[in-house]
């Protein structure tokens, strides 16, 4: 594991009321964070999204099943893709196998300082605006294949656990990979 959170600032947001410690950021009109809606609430709140939402998660503990439900819930049917406005996910726990594919972030990713604890799949997505995974920890194998970049997109003092194949990947901003770990380059424009 490495949270490390006991070493951060505290958090710069609202955060959940629901469970000590909780740091994820409260959700619609509740005080609780994503992760610890209850059922109602949670269906609530996802029924409220629509496609090209923003989403903001940060400092939630997600699971699998909840990234599905959330990435569910802005699926553009007509293109059968889910389509996100700004994705917020700094400092999110992402606690289990998590694979993205297939997304359109329409404005900006934000994955800074948010742990993988297990493998994740990062697959055809298109990203417009900046994606930023600044401080991210991969403990385990992150693949990225297909993906669009369409701005810049940095990994600044990212830490990889495992591999981090980049295949296939498209950017056309500029690229800064300064991890800890697996990656020590800097590429432009890679192919
Ligand atoms: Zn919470």
């Amino acid at each position: 594991m490495s949270t490390g959170d006991e070493d951060r600032p505290p958090p710069d947001w609202a955060t959940c009321a629901r469970a000590p410690g909780c740091i994820g950021i409260p959700v619609g009109s509740t005080d609780g964070c994503f992760a610890h809606l209850g059922d109602d609430e949670r269906d609530r709140f996802l029924g409220g999204l629509v496609p090209g939402a923003d989403i903001d998660m940060r400092g939630t503990a997600l699971t699998r099943i909840l990234v599905d439900q959330l990435f569910d819930a802005v699926r553009n049917t007509d293109i059968g893709r889910p389509h996100v406005g700004h994705a917020n996910f700094d400092r999110v726990l992402f606690a289990d196998d998590i694979v993205i594919e297939r997304t359109a972030f329409g404005h900006g990713a934000s994955f800074r300082g948010a742990t993988f604890t297990h493998p994740v799949r990062l697959t055809a997505n298109a990203f417009t605006g900046p994606a930023l995974f600044d401080d991210a920890a991969f403990d385990h194998d992150v693949e990225m294949s297909g993906d669009t970049f369409g701005g810049d997109v940095t990994f600044r003092d990212a830490r990889f656990g495992g591999q981090a194949p980049f295949s296939d990947v498209d950017f056309s901003g500029n690229v800064q990979l300064a991890g800890r770990g697996g990656l020590q380059r800097s590429v432009h424009h890679m192919r």
